[in-house]
């Protein structure tokens, strides 16, 4: 056995357990693995975590406010600037800001993460010829996804098609637009479907954003994964529409994702800073119920979406801290709730971007995250900085809080 984890307190499980690990897999969960290992790390009775998926980032568009100044703090403002922004990327200033929002996102346990790329007739292939070195640069500490995308829209685009498709080519993992930008959405998520069946590629959409007199798009996305065979291959993020559902309308359409396996993902640090501009008081949140569609047997994550730009001027890139705000926005305080709150940053969110060999269990990568606390509860209530992170069965990172107190 290659490396031990002792005394570990899991998720959802009473008790303390051994974790053994062989190459990059566990291959055993039991109250004591009497194997010896090369390697032993006791975890002293605090909480063991699958690894964090950030299943819906930017990394091309991270840590922008240096350069795009907020004014109205609107979409349509974020939209302007983050396109005039975009004139003047180049790959060594994407990789520059990439680079350093992997690293930090490796040091709290992100072991697996789905980056958008914007490609469009503004940075052409710009952002695609940055990313996928990283892709291969980083895969010690992170397996990253890069999904193509169109942030401006297809069909009001002249020459998009065709770089999507050249993306594709050059080595895109999945393919993804935001058809509420589009003047024509359905034509937009038909072009999506057709280079999806044309490079066997899953699709990632942005969708259903916004609170605008636009029609939900989901029902159309949803009768095309079905009509195309492409069941369980589509993630959708935002949805924010739906927040705005009451229980019996969510209830009539849930049975219809779920036949389509299609996963949810909210993106609740963007989604309450964006939604509801122009609400003077009482500000509605604008975050996707995904607890009720757990409830209802849909598969739902969330994730960071974006750091430190004009769509999301906060945050990170720390999955952790994300599930403290979601549990806090739609106020889950439960033992079971925050349980349901920690598979949507692991296991639930692996299996909306295709990861199926990740979680606690025997086969499994052995992506994890040893925390200084010993509940679920302290996890998301806390986010506790000191994190050891294991990927691929090696420590890849540790962090520790320095702190010291004057009298
Ligand atoms: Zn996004």
């Amino acid at each position: 056995m290659d490396l031990k984890i002792t005394q570990a307190a899991l998720p959802g499980r009473f008790g303390y357990w051994d974790i053994g690990i062989v190459g990059d897999r566990i291959v055993e969960i039991a109250p004591t693995i009497a194997a010896p290992a090369t390697t032993v790390l006791n975890a002293n009775q605090k909480l063991v975590i699958p690894g964090l998926v950030d299943a819906h980032f930017h990394l091309d568009k991270a840590h922008l406010l240096d350069r795009c100044h907020g004014v109205e703090g609107t979409f349509v403002e974020a939209m302007r600037e983050t396109l005039k922004a975009k004139n003047e990327f180049t790959i060594a200033d994407i990789q520059t800001r990439a680079k350093r929002t992997i690293e930090r996102a490796i040091g709290f346990g992100v072991t697996a993460m789905r980056s958008h790329v914007e490609v469009d007739s503004v940075t052409k292939l710009t952002g695609m010829q940055a990313l996928m070195p990283l892709r291969q640069a980083y895969q010690w500490g992170m397996t990253l996804q890069l999904a193509v995308f169109a942030q401006e829209g297809i069909t009001n685009q002249p020459g998009t098609l065709d770089l999507l498709r050249q993306a594709m080519h050059l080595g895109g993992d999945v393919i993804g637009s935001a058809p509420y930008v589009d003047p024509d959405p359905e034509r937009n998520i038909r072009i999506v479907f057709d280079i999806a069946q044309e490079f066997d590629c899953d699709i990632d959409f942005h969708l259903d954003f916004l609170e605008d007199e636009l029609p939900l798009s989901l029902p159309f996305v949803i009768q095309e994964t079905c009509r195309r065979g492409w069941q369980g291959r589509v993630c959708l993020g935002h949805m924010t529409k739906l927040a705005a559902f009451s229980p019996a309308e969510l209830s009539a359409i849930a049975p219809a994702i779920l036949e389509a396996g299609i996963s949810i993902l909210a993106l609740p640090a963007s989604d309450i800073y964006m939604m509801s501009r122009n609400d003077t008081h009482n500000v509605r949140r604008g975050v996707a119920p995904i607890h009720h569609l757990a409830e209802m047997g849909v598969n739902v994550g969330l994730a960071v979406n974006n750091v430190q730009n004009l769509f999301t001027p906060f945050g990170d890139g720390d999955v952790l801290k994300i599930c403290t705000l979601l549990a806090q926005v739609l106020q889950l305080g439960t033992t079971a709730s925050h349980e349901l709150c920690l598979e949507m940053a692991t296991n639930r969110a692996a299996q909306a971007i295709g990861l199926p060999n990740h979680g606690l269990a025997p086969g499994r990568s052995a992506d994890l995250v040893i925390l200084t606390v010993e509940t679920v509860t302290d996890a998301i209530g806390a986010a506790p900085s000191d994190r050891t992170v294991i990927k691929n069965g090696r420590i890849v990172a540790q962090s520790k809080l320095q702190q010291e107190l004057f009298q």
